[in-house]
């Protein structure tokens, strides 16, 4: 067992303790209610230094969390008197647009992929914020405003480079460790520490436009119907999405990655959608697209956030929806799913949500902890409006539920399954900072 003061000798990266220049920062992650105290920060700099950390992790009986991005809503990538693997050194993405495929180091950050595709017109789906990690994104689905068109980001993964919580550096694609690859794709954090994604790009050029109008919530029923029709038909390139701000509007709206002229007559339907008080129409570049909700989105603020996968919204439902006015902060939305996510068989990947039309978040951001507990219930309160038409959840987007989150992610069959592999792979546990699936 290494001695604890030996640490720093054994990694090319750096060892941060508490005190230690920029130690605060390490653990600081997006969620600002997440305040713990990890025993190391080890910075590595390559697969070596993970190896290293995972060994030393077991070694020294400490709890490990794995931090790219940050975003996790619950903070799992901060143990309190842990080791934490923070991947912020290894965020580089190489590109062969030959080959369209693209190598990202697993502490990469979403811009960073989206940077280095996009000068070949290329891209594959990514989320919808610069700052969020690959490496959490990709690992539970990773949605965004091309998962219509050419599936979630786990559809494109070819191929994976991982740690293990041996401390092997392994591969995992179809053809090796075909059951590791599966479980990567959809299992989250939960295999291993991955130190490379390997993914497939697609040719989708470097123009989007956005629309979107506003009404009162309180004439919309109609509006959101006909919304919900359009985004039904509407082609895969174009992702419909709705929000209702609480004491605010109901914005009716779409994405689409492409040429503007493509969705001219969607643009008109929308327009034509109950009495709007306001309209936005936009043509930007890919890239501007993903990173317009940047700013917004910050770390640093106090979150809670709910989230439901939606097969079908019936009035009622969408009734439910539009009462979410009535909140004094915060905003719920819908998104539509369908498309190329849904020609995926739910068994081929550990993402098993294919028949989900609509993925429905509600959140609040906020600054004094005094208000924690308001915001938190009216999240829980107003979500749970929706729960006779869930049919379960995104792992990515789930908060502190426990088991019970965990089943509504995965479902039965691929939450078995994901603990046979979990007994293959990590049968002590060492990877259970996450939404974690407990070895069979
Ligand atoms: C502002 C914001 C916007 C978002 N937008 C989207 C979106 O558009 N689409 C979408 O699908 N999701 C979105 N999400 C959800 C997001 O996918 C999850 O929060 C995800 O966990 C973020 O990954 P991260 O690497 O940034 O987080 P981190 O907190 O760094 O990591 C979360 C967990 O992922 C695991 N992990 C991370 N990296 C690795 C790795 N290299 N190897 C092994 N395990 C790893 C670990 O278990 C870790 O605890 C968003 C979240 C936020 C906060």
């Amino acid at each position: 067992m290494p001695e604890a003061g030996a640490l720093p000798a054994l990694f090319d990266g750096d060892v941060l303790v508490p005190g230690s220049p920029g130690y605060d920062e390490a653990r600081a992650v997006w969620n600002g209610t997440v305040d713990r105290r990890p025993r190391y920060v080890v910075r590595c700099a390559g697969p070596a230094d993970v190896r290293t950390a995972v060994r030393v992790s077991r070694d020294l009986g400490l709890p490990l969390g794995i931090r790219c991005g940050g975003h996790s809503a619950v903070g799992h990538a901060v143990p309190d008197d842990g080791l934490m693997i923070d991947l912020s050194r290894m965020r580089g993405v190489t590109v062969d647009p030959g080959a369209r495929t693209a190598h990202v180091q697993g502490g990469a950050l979403l811009g960073s992929l989206d940077a280095a595709t996009q000068p070949y017109g290329l891209a594959t789906t990514a989320g919808i914020v610069s700052h969020t990690g690959i490496g959490g994104l990709a690992l539970g689905g990773g949605v965004g405003w091309l998962a219509r068109a050419v599936g979630l980001t786990c559809d494109n993964a070819l191929g994976y480079e991982v740690v293990t919580a041996d401390g092997d550096l392994v591969r995992a694609t179809a053809q090796e460790n075909p059951d590791l690859f599966w479980a990567l794709r959809g299992g989250g954090g939960n295999f291993g520490v991955v130190t490379r994604f390997d993914l497939a790009l697609h040719d989708v050029g470097t123009r989007a436009l956005s629309a979107e109008v506003d009404l009162d919530p309180a004439t919309g029923l109609d509006a959101l119907r006909t919304w919900l029709s359009l985004a039904h038909d509407a082609p895969t390139r174009t992702t419909l999405h709705a929000a209702v701000r609480g004491g605010g509007a109901l914005t009716l709206g779409l994405v689409h990655v492409g040429p503007p002229d493509d969705v001219t007559t969607l643009v008109a339907a929308l327009d034509g959608l109950g009495t709007p008080t306001a309209r936005r129409v936009e043509t930007l570049t890919y890239l501007d697209l993903q990173r317009r909700s940047d700013t917004p989105t910050a770390h640093g603020f106090r979150r809670y956030g709910k989230s439901h996968y939606l097969p079908d919204l019936p009035d009622v439902a969408l009734d439910a929806f539009l009462a979410h006015a009535e909140a004094d902060l915060g905003a719920a939305s819908l998104v539509a799913y369908g498309g190329a996510i849904a020609d995926v068989d739910p068994a081929a990947t550990a993402f098993p949500h294919r028949t989900a039309r609509f993925e429905y978040g509600m959140g609040a951001r906020w600054d004094d902890p005094a208000d924690d507990d308001h915001h938190v219930a009216t999240c829980r309160r107003l979500a749970a409006t929706l729960d006779p038409w869930s049919s379960g959840a995104y792992v990515n987007a789930l908060p502190d539920e426990g088991d019970a989150g965990v089943h509504r992610a995965y479902g039965a069959a691929t939450y078995t399954r994901l603990r046979q592999v979990k007994a293959v792979w990590d049968p002590a546990n060492v990877f259970r900072l996450n939404q974690n699936i407990p070895p069979a």
